[in-house]
């Protein structure tokens, strides 16, 4: 009876928020459930930044499409001081989270949409959306769930010409894996060898457990965009506040983007927009902040790591983000006894039988039956962690 669009139908909503939704009915229920699926920091925001918010609760006006100048300023200096691309502030564009950036810049670009498997939840769903095609790029455990540049080139290599995005997410959201210079650089040649638009999700960037976080901008700063915000490394998800960062050459679809954005959100909300200016031009505060972080998802990731491994799981270790990405296919066959022939009824058995909640492989791209799931490392007390990092196991 109603005329819904085509591309919605049959599209689930986000299985993040779906699981959420369903681990929260059950402990309202009173059923201890151990919550391994939304994707969310564990830690407060910094006192510094929320501060800030409470400071302007009053601003009340709508901001210019593209963000508050002052903000645009801090980012592009946070970006310039983390070395990963030279950029000024008129080559940020600020939305209310980088979701919604990367759901307008497809709106904006018009191009097929280049993902490795597995992928977050989003990219794809936003792109059948919009009618755009998606293809799906392999990767494998045993090789850290890195994209090649060699499966990057067979896919562009039929139609060279042909427009198109292509998302790499590192730290990853779903693997926790990341990627060394050397392989940034060999994708970045690809990418420019088919003048592909790279969209650099570095949400987690900050959230890299060992070394410097590395952007490809480096290596292709005339066709990359960095996306970031302040979700996975500030703990303000449910701010909502994202940012784009282009480079010159790319400043027609940033400017395209811009008029999206005006027909749509307007801007993003004035306190929060004030209360970013706080988080990227940065300070020792939360230097420190980000140092204990890191620490704490570290030695949570790796000690989550060491249980699975114990269990024959075959998973990676995490190099940043809060993500796991098991293998459960060991167990097929136990599984197979109770009819469990899907990573989607392994997820929901398993909240059922054991309270845990987990993800399917299959909302990050993988066939049914292929027995993964992404658990998400964040079911603790965040600020109890930061103040044990700080103080009792500082330089353990
Ligand atoms: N990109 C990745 C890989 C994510 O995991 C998420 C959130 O889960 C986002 C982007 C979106 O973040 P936000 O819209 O909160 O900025």
């Amino acid at each position: 009876r109603y005329a819904i669009n085509l591309n919605v139908r049959g599209i689930q909503p986000s299985a993040t928020l779906r699981i959420n939704e369903l681990s929260n009915q059950l402990r309202a229920e009173g059923r201890d459930i151990i919550k391994l699926g939304l994707g969310q920091s564990p830690f407060p925001v910094p006192e510094r930044v929320v501060q800030a918010l409470r400071d302007h609760s009053h601003e009340k006006d709508y901001l210019p499409v593209k963000g508050l100048k002052g903000l645009r300023e801090a980012i592009a200096g946070y970006i310039n001081r983390s070395e990963r691309m030279r950029c000024s502030w008129e080559d940020v564009l600020i939305g209310p989270g980088s979701k919604e950036l990367l759901f307008i810049l497809q709106l904006a670009y018009y191009g097929d949409l280049l993902i490795p498997r597995p992928s977050w939840v989003s990219y794809a769903p936003q792109a059948r959306i919009i009618g755009r095609s998606v293809y799906w790029l392999p990767t494998h455990a045993e090789n850290n769930w890195q994209l090649t540049a060699d499966e990057l080139d067979i896919i562009c290599r039929d139609d060279p010409g042909r427009p198109r995005i292509l998302i790499l997410n590192y730290p990853s959201n779903p693997t926790g894996c990341t990627y060394s210079e050397d392989q940034l650089l060999a994708i970045a040649n690809v990418a420019r060898k088919y003048r592909i638009i790279l969209l650099s999700d570095e949400i987690y960037g900050e959230v890299q457990f060992d070394g410097r976080h590395k952007s490809i901008a480096r290596y292709y700063p005339e066709g990359t965009i960095i996306s970031t915000g302040m979700s996975k490394w500030l703990g303000a998800g449910g701010w909502r506040l994202g940012c784009f960062i282009f480079p010159p050459e790319l400043r027609p679809l940033q400017d395209a983007m811009a008029i999206i954005a005006s027909e749509t959100f307007t801007s993003t909300s004035a306190p929060i927009q004030h209360a970013g200016i706080a988080a990227f031009t940065g300070g020792e505060d939360i230097d420190e902040y980000l140092h204990h972080s890191r620490r704490v998802l570290k030695v949570i990731g790796e000690y989550t790591h060491r249980r699975l491994t114990d269990m024959n799981v075959d998973v990676r270790k995490p190099e940043g983000a809060f993500y796991l990405f098991p293998d459960f296919s060991g167990y097929r066959d136990d599984l197979a006894r109770h009819d469990i022939k899907t990573s989607a009824a392994f997820c929901t058995a398993l909240l059922e039988d054991t309270g845990i909640a987990i993800l399917p492989g299959s909302d990050f791209g993988f066939v049914p039956d292929q027995m993964s799931a992404r658990l998400a490392f964040v079911d603790f007390d965040g600020s109890a962690a930061l103040q044990l990092a700080s103080g009792a196991f500082a330089d353990a």
